[in-house]
């Protein structure tokens, strides 16, 4: 079996182990006869599982499956919805705001990620979760905050949050109390303090977020990665998630006044090695990427400004 029943009628279906990224989760809903997919995974995983899954419930794949929903456009979750399209005919949804992801996918290299030649040369040959080795698509339609997305007798609230990229949406279920949260709570296996953001993204929008969703009664806490975290106490992974974007703010600023004034090669240097911040590893743009985002967040509260040519100072 391609998928393992998590709560009566939500299926995870895993995609391969991806290292540091854990293993990237697409979820299925299936209730009443209908089907819904929320994020298809990379280009051929998860996604032809959900396939298999389809068939494996007695699902007609071309008329059951009322939508591919993603919780935003990045290459692990979204890369495989024109594949997952095509083979069952289910329309795309995805909000606005992350839409050019999937029109253009070389534009989450070129636009969405802090990176110099080099480095964007070599993502185009990484072959980890985060590569780009998939055609642009048209969405069918976008997700906005507040509307209600109905499968069989459920209903999922659409919550944008915007923090982990402009148009990150969670999914929250309220008779099995349940949250679909994407990359926004929890990114990376057994550290939910670990976490990054893309240059769409916004931490003011982040923090907003987690408090808004941490006040939700959930007792299930579904994130796009790893193995979610069914039992104990969800309100314990918002807490940590909300200490890892702190810990890095707090980090930011006792480097940048240990410095004077600091260009973000020099904090990312600091920052990797005091080794105090979890950071991802993998992908050095990653956290260039996040400490920039994080300094926008920072001058936006008027405790920082940049005195151009990238050099930043305390205010
Ligand atoms: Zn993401």
């Amino acid at each position: 079996m391609a998928s393992t029943e998590i709560i009566p009628g939500i299926h995870v279906i895993r995609g391969k182990f991806a290292g540091e990224f854990g293993f990237i989760a697409s979820y299925l809903i299936v209730s009443e006869g209908e089907a819904l997919v929320i994020d298809p995974g990379t280009a051929g995983d998860p996604g032809d599982n959900v396939v298999k899954a389809l068939k494996d419930f007695g699902l007609n794949q071309k008329s059951d499956l009322v939508g591919i929903v993603c919780t935003h456009g990045h290459p692990d979750h979204a890369g495989g919805a024109g594949r997952l399209r095509k083979s069952t005919g289910a329309p795309i949804l995805i909000h606005s705001g992350d839409a050019e992801l999937l029109r253009d996918p070389s534009s989450f290299l070129n636009e969405r990620l802090l990176m110099d030649r080099a480095q964007r040369l070599s993502m185009k040959f990484d072959k980890g979760p985060l590569r780009v080795n998939y055609r642009g698509i048209e969405p069918n339609s976008f997700l906005s905050n507040g509307q209600q997305i109905q499968v069989g007798k459920l209903s999922l609230r659409v919550i944008h949050t915007g923090g982990h990229s402009a148009g990150h949406c969670v999914f929250y279920e309220s008779t099995e109390k349940m949250l679909f949260s994407g990359d926004e709570v929890n990114n990376f296996p057994n550290e939910p303090r670990k976490f990054y953001v893309d240059l769409s993204g916004s931490i003011v929008a982040k923090l907003a977020a987690l408090d808004e969703l941490s006040k939700l009664d959930i007792d299930y806490l579904l994130p796009a990665h790893d193995v979610p975290a069914l039992f104990g106490d969800v309100s314990l992974q918002f807490e940590g998630v909300r200490d890892g974007v702190i810990h890095l703010q707090d980090t930011i600023l006792s480097h940048l006044e240990a410095r004077g004034e600091a260009d973000i090669e020099q904090l990312e240097f600091d920052i990797r090695q005091s080794r105090s911040v979890p950071i991802p590893v993998t992908i050095d743009a990653l956290l260039a990427t996040t400490i920039r985002v994080t300094l926008d967040g920072l001058a936006e509260a008027g405790l920082v400004k940049d005195l151009g040519k990238g050099i930043w100072v305390m205010n």
